[in-house]
């Protein structure tokens, strides 16, 4: 059976721990078929100055980044599939900044991510104050919002922890603007919907997205993909058999995959 993981961090991604080998035996230990390393990108969005290595690839090593990851493509050829891809931060206004790594090499696959809103990097555990600063139900409705204009600029392959305000328990009350909204311009875009597992390791102790959105996104026919966010070697593929039950449960038949920027689908047996 297919089984892939498309949201792997670096040891290039000054916040992740181990090397790329202890990461793909991890995965040849769980028996996955394919993974796909995806980088957090260069820090685009900020000036010069103000650009950090401690939870992104600096520019000057993003070439380093693709030599390393297709070098292992070559070194494991024969035991698994490598695929090469980026966790991208969109930030609204600097689209022109953006599609310089966009353009930067054929990437087989984008993941989009919103990790700020405003200059608040919400999903930081040293920026917690802000979600006392602010309204909860205000707080998610920017965040799908600026996650709407994400999908729209058309750049990426899949929405990676779609719920992610979530990450340190504080919910909204009631319906969710623009949750909705958000599934159908994935649906439009025709973008994948990442189940990443991580969540199960956050506070909030369950996947992105939760169950019910994921439930509307099988409503509405989208595509999902699986990725643990691994920043240790050990998460790689971590709680994936549970996702893939969930997904069959929810009547789900398929998970993508990427080459070179085309999705495939590959069945849940
Ligand atoms: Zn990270
Ligand atoms: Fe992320
Ligand atoms: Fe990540």
């Amino acid at each position: 059976m297919f089984f892939g993981d498309y949201h792997i961090h670096t040891p290039r991604c000054g916040d992740a721990q181990g090397s790329y080998d202890e990461y793909i035996e991890e995965a040849l230990r769980k028996g996955l078929s394919e993974i796909g390393f995806s980088g957090h990108c260069p820090q685009y969005f900020l000036p010069l100055e103000e650009r950090g290595r401690e939870s992104a690839i600096p520019e000057e090593e993003l070439t380093l980044y693709v030599r390393e990851v297709e070098s292992l493509q070559e070194k494991y050829r024969s035991s698994i599939t490598i695929r090469l891809g980026l966790e991208v931060d969109f930030v609204p206004g600097k689209e022109e900044e953006l599609q310089s790594i966009v353009d930067f090499y054929s990437w087989d696959y984008l993941l989009l991510s919103v990790h700020y809103l405003g200059t608040w990097p919400f999903d930081n555990p040293q920026y917690l104050s802000g979600y006392r600063e602010r309204d909860i139900n205000e707080i998610y409705e920017t965040y799908y919002q600026t996650l709407i204009a994400g999908m729209k600029t058309g750049f990426f392959s899949a929405v990676a922890h779609f719920d992610l305000p979530k990450k340190f328990g504080f919910r909204p009350a009631g319906e969710v603007k623009g949750e909705i909204e958000a599934l159908q311009v994935c649906r439009e875009q025709n973008l994948v919907i990442e189940l990443n597992t991580a969540g199960r390791r956050k506070p909030v102790r369950e996947f992105y997205p939760a169950a019910p959105i994921l439930a509307q996104a099988q409503k509405l026919s989208l595509n999902v993909c699986l990725g643990s966010d691994a920043h240790r070697p050990e998460e790689v593929g971590e709680d994936f058999r549970e996702a893939l039950a969930l997904l069959c449960r929810l009547g789900f038949d398929h998970i993508a995959g990427w080459e070179k920027g085309i999705a495939v689908l590959h069945p849940i047996s």
